[in-house]
C-alpha cells in the first residue's frame, strides 16, 4: 500500500447497501500499469448486478464501476514515460495474461486469466483506478469524456456482436430492451445498414427510440408482441438484466437466425430444442470487446457520429443515479463526474 496516494471512493460495504464514501491507499504499480486520475465513470447495470451480487463474485467493500475516463498520472516501470497526461479509458477489463492463444491473438476479452476493472478490486466510482496500460485505451479527441465513458462498456458490448454479425444493408435486427446498451446498439445497427426494430417493455421510450433511428417499436406486453413478429429478424440482441420468454424471441428470427445474449440475468436460460432445429437458429452469448475492438468502435462511433444519451450527475448523488437506474427511469445512461 501507498499512503501517499489516497483515493476516495463510494463503496457498499454489504450486498445491496447504499454506497457511502470510502478512502483507501493506491497499490503499488505493477510493471505495466497506469494509475488513472478519473474525470468520468458510467454506471452499467452490471454495477448493480455486482452490487447486489447475483453472480456470486462480488467482495465488500466494493467500488463499482467499468466505464473509466481519466487522465494517467503515474505508470509502472514498464510504461512509456511519454503517456503521462493522456487521455485514456477503461472499460469492463483492466488486465488480462497477454500470454495465451486468446490474448495472443488479440481476444484479451476470452482470456481466462481476465481481471475485470470491478471485481476482486476496487473500480471507477472514485478519484483514481489502477490497469494495466495496454487496457487504458487512448480516446479520440473528437469525443468527449463524459460521452467516451458509455462507450467503454455499453458501446463495445453491442458494437462488437453486431460487427461480428456483418449484416451490412437488407438485415433486420432485433434490440430487446431500450436502456443503456439497447439504445446505443439500435445506433450501431442503423449505422450497418439495418432495419431496426426495438423490443421495449416501456411505450414511453418508442418517441426516442424513433429519433435514434429505429424501424419499429413493439411495446412488450409480454407475450402477444413478439409473436407478431415471427420470422423478421436475422440477429436479435437481448441486453435486458433479466429473464425473458426466450421461445418467443427465437420465432421472432428468420430461418437460420440468431439470438445474441449480451444482457447478464441471473439463473438458467431455457429452451425447447425444438425451436432452435425449426428453422436452424442459434443462441449465443457476448463478452464486451477486445482491445482492438474498443479502438474501432470509437473510430465507428465517430465516423457515424453516435453518441450515448446520457444524464450527468455528480459523483457523490451515485445512489441518486442507482436508484433512476433502478427503476427503469434512466435516458439512458448515467455517467458520474468528478468535480475538481
Ligand atoms: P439498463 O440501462 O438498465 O437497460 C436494461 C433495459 O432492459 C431497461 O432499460 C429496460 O428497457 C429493459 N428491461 C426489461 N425488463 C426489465 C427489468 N425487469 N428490469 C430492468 N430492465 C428491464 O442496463 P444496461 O446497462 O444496458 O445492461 C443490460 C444488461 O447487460 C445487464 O444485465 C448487464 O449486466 C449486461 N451487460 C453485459 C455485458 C456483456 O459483456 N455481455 C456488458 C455490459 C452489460 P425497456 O424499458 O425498453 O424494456
Ligand atoms: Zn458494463
Amino acid at each position: 500500500m501507498n499512503g501517499e496516494f489516497p483515493i476516495d471512493a463510494f463503496a457498499a460495504m454489504s450486498q445491496g447497501a447504499a454506497l457511502r464514501p470510502y478512502r483507501y491507499a493506491r497499490d503499488d504499480l505493477g510493471p505495466y500499469d497506469v494509475a488513472i486520475a478519473i474525470t468520468h465513470c458510467g454506471i452499467c447495470h452490471s454495477d448493480v448486478h455486482l452490487l447486489d451480487n447475483d453472480w456470486n463474485v462480488t467482495s465488500y467493500p466494493f467500488v463499482p464501476g467499468h466505464e473509466i475516463v481519466g487522465a494517467i498520472i503515474a505508470t509502472g516501470s514498464e510504461v512509456a514515460r511519454s503517456r503521462i497526461g493522456e487521455r485514456v479509458g477503461v472499460g469492463w477489463l483492466a488486465g488480462s495474461c497477454m500470454e495465451c492463444p486468446q490474448c495472443l491473438s488479440g481476444n484479451e476479452n476470452l482470456c481466462r486469466q481476465s481481471r475485470a476493472t470491478c471485481v476482486g478490486r476496487h473500480g471507477g466510482y472514485a478519484t483514481e483506478v489502477c490497469a494495466d496500460g495496454r487496457f487504458a485505451v487512448p480516446i479520440p479527441d473528437a469525443v468527449p469524456s463524459e460521452y467516451a465513458a458509455p462507450l467503454l462498456c455499453a458501446g463495445i458490448t453491442v458494437f462488437a456482436p453486431l460487427h461480428r454479425a456483418g449484416l451490412k444493408s437488407h438485415g433486420r435486427v432485433g434490440v430487446v430492451g431500450l436502456g443503456g446498451l439497447g439504445h446505443l446498439a439500435v445506433q450501431y445497427a442503423k449505422a450497418m445498414g439495418s432495419a431496426v426494430t426495438v423490443f421495449s417493455t416501456t411505450a414511453a421510450k418508442a418517441e426516442e427510440a424513433h429519433r435514434i433511428g429505429a424501424d419499429r417499436f413493439v411495446t412488450l406486453d409480454r407475450r402477444d408482441s413478439t409473436v407478431a413478429e415471427a420470422g423478421t429478424c436475422d440477429l436479435i440482441l437481448a441486453t435486458v438484466p433479466v429473464d425473458l420468454p426466450w421461445a418467443e424471441y427465437l420465432r421472432a428470427l428468420k430461418p437460420n437466425g440468431a439470438l445474441c445474449i449480451v444482457g447478464a440475468a441471473p439463473g438458467e436460460i431455457k429452451i425447447p430444442a425444438v425451436d432452435l432445429i425449426d428453422g436452424q437458429k442459434s443462441i449465443y452469448g457476448s463478452a464486451v470487446g477486445s482491445n482492438h475492438a474498443i479502438r474501432e468502435m470509437f473510430q465507428f462511433s465517430v465516423q457515424h457520429g453516435i453518441t450515448p444519451t446520457i444524464e450527468l450527475y455528480p459523483m457523490k448523488e451515485v445512489n441518486r443515479a442507482l436508484g433512476r437506474l433502478r427503476e427503469n427511469r434512466m435516458r439512458f445512461r448515467a455517467v458520474l463526474v468528478n468535480e475538481v
